[in-house]
């Protein structure tokens, strides 16, 4: 959250919301009749996303690109990179559906975009579930446009995304030790993430992530409240 101010705004999603995104995504693909052989599915957020539009496409080829870019919740370093070489054999002389999570700056989407195109594959198109204003890149089937720049939430990462949040706002907030009540007002007051909106979207995971805070020795329990480690 390095180059983040220190209060963004943060939107809690869940299962069938990006469902229903994966589905979006595929009527497009085949409103457009573009029949990808392949779907390019970028590590590790458009994995899920990979999985479904394969299953909406009616398509058994799934590959995996990993990019680096972003190490904890809204935490940039530099540009990204593929990390690890696609196997051969995985796109050449195939029509390729490149898919990730989110497009914010752009670059990941658009670096997996070059990295397929040089390794001489057929057709190629790119989609993300979600497209911000920020985004350099266009891609070419998009399941939602969002106006405002938010975090987003995903069901796959919330566990990793509330931990660093909460961990967050405990270090910015002037005071040592908080309850269940103190952690929901600084998620919202740093993050406009609502009670009632966390409980619609992640029902009953507050103490599920706080008990995997105390695993992880992020945080520990002191009389029913929690303190940094
Ligand atoms: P980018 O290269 O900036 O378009 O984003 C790279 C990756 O970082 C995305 O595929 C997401 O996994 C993650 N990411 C970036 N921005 C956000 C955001 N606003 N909300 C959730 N995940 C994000």
């Amino acid at each position: 959250m390095s180059d983040l101010p220190d209060d963004f705004k943060c939107t809690i999603t869940n299962w069938e919301y990006i469902y229903d995104l994966c589905r979006t995504v595929s009527t497009q693909v085949k409103r457009d009749d573009f029949e990808p052989d392949v779907v390019v599915a970028l590590a590790r957020g458009g994995w899920f996303a990979g999985r479904c539009i394969c299953d909406f496409l009616g398509l058994n080829d799934l590959t995996s690109l990993k990019m680096e870019h972003y190490v904890g919740t809204a935490q940039k370093t530099g540009e990204p990179q593929v990390r690890y070489p696609m196997p051969e054999g995985s796109v050449e002389g195939k029509d390729v559906l490149i898919i990730d999570d989110i497009a914010d700056t752009g670059g990941s989407i658009k670096r997996a975009d070059e990295y397929v195109r040089e390794r001489n594959a057929g057709e190629v198109r790119t989609a993300t579930l979600q497209l911000l204003g920020t985004s350099d890149f266009d891609p070419d089937f998009v399941g939602e446009r969002l106006d405002e720049w938010a975090w987003i939430v995903y069901p796959w990462n919330f566990i990793e995304d509330m931990i660093d949040l909460i961990a967050g706002v405990m270090e910015r907030a002037d005071q040592e030790a908080f309850s269940r009540a103190e952690i929901r007002r600084c998620l919202s007051e740093y993050h406009s993430v609502e009670r009632i909106e966390m409980e619609i979207a992640q029902p009953n995971r507050l103490g599920e992530v706080l008990a995997e805070m105390e695993r992880r020795d992020v945080i520990e329990s002191e009389g029913g409240k929690w303190r940094l480690v």
